[in-house]
């Protein structure tokens, strides 16, 4: 047996493990189960991608400066205050890592992210996970669960996978009811498909606290989460630590130059926006007149709820669905052990998910 022992903390980590990529005999697969735009990245991202295939001896420019330029002036933001990450997932990491002490508590709610247990785990923190209303996260519940040892409050808005949001309002109520020394993080990584008067991506309220950060990816409606970027708009002093620690080219070339290409595409970035809106309506009402239950959903993705008798399960629905290669995401690991997640696809896409899925109620009788 080997003697080496890692930290506190580690072997407590359950690894995330991604939703499935393949099924035993069948070719031709559909993925819906990663939350991946059916529309890819901008062609512009390709091209600005492929322009650096001749480069690759060199080492990127280690602030991401240009990629902060782009991204400062689509939002109007101070490029100082944008620090970039090998994808959000990074970001989340780091922020843990320069926050939590070991045994600081970390809160988040019943059904959030799965990344952030890992993250809180790895830096030796403690988690505290607060119930949900109706699938929402619920502020009274987070701020009752504050202690003297709270350090970090994690809210995805929308969430994963319950597509479930907090005004904007309710988002104001939360920092105001959190200790000054709380850093709240605003993983705003669905942000761009919200169609919603009343919410708020986060540069508001990271704009007007010191203990706010808001992290963005370029993942989901950018499509490019093979390059692994995402970024986090911060309050100067958080930018300076996470400065610090970052490792000095964690964002590669590639990336930073698709980035830069993306985020310039509105109307690529409007075409994405329309698609979904269009589909995401159109699968709820086409899946509740199954008579099987789609969650309402303000991102690129809805929850179907099945019944818990045998035969009808999610559990069933998911083997039905995935042996005729239409790959949706399990998500009993998230505590949702009735659901299915399903991403928003092509037109041909979804509706092969909602007449296959009246195959499977229609079995039933
Ligand atoms: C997909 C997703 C991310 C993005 O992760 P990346 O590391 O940027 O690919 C972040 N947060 C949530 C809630 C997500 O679902």
């Amino acid at each position: 047996m080997s003697k080496l022992v890692p930290v506190d903390g580690i072997l407590d980590i359950s690894p995330y493990v991604p939703g499935r990529e393949k099924v035993d005999g069948v070719a031709k697969l559909v993925k819906l189960s990663a939350n991946e735009t059916p529309l890819g990245p901008s062609p512009k991202a390709i091209e600005a991608y492929k322009s650096v295939a001749d480069q690759l001896h060199r080492y990127p420019e280690g602030s991401a400066l240009e990629l902060r330029q782009a991204i400062g002036k689509h939002y109007g933001l101070n490029p100082d205050n944008i620090v970039c990450g090998a994808g959000s997932d990074e970001l989340l990491h780091l922020l843990a890592q320069c926050y939590v002490n070991p045994g600081d508590e970390v809160i988040y709610t019943e059904h959030a992210f799965l990344v952030y247990p890992i993250v809180t785990k790895a830096a030796g923190g403690v988690c505290v996970t607060v119930a949900e209303d109706n699938l929402t996260a619920n502020v009274d519940a987070i701020l009752a669960a504050q202690t003297a040892r709270t350090k970090v409050v994690f809210v995805a808005n929308p969430n994963n996978p319950t597509g479930t949001y907090l005004a904007m309002s309710e988002m104001r109520r939360l920092r105001a009811g959190l200790r000054d020394d709380v850093l709240l993080v605003v993983d705003a990584a669905y942000a761009e498909y919200v169609r919603k008067n009343d919410y708020e991506a986060g540069i508001e309220l990271v704009a007007t606290h010191d203990n706010v950060v808001m992290t963005r990816t370029f993942s989901k409606v950018y499509g490019l989460p093979a390059l692994r970027l995402g970024w986090a708009y911060c309050p100067a002093g958080v930018a300076d630590v996470l400065n610090r620690v970052r490792g000095p080219f964690n964002v590669n070339v590639p990336a930073m130059r698709a980035g830069i290409a993306a985020i310039q595409d509105q109307s690529f970035l409007d075409k994405a926006i329309a698609h979904n809106d269009e589909w995401l309506g159109w699968l709820i009402e086409e899946i509740n007149k199954l008579g099987l239950e789609a969650l309402p959903s303000v991102a690129n993705f809805l929850l179907i709820r099945f019944p818990e008798e045998a035969g009808k399960t999610a559990a069933d629905a998911d083997e039905f669905l995935a042996s005729r290669g239409l790959i949706l995401r399990a998500v009993k690991a998230y505590g949702l052990p009735r659901c299915l997640r399903m991403s928003v696809g092509l037109e041909e896409d979804n509706k092969a998910v909602v007449a296959t899925l009246r195959a499977f109620v229609e079995g039933w009788k």
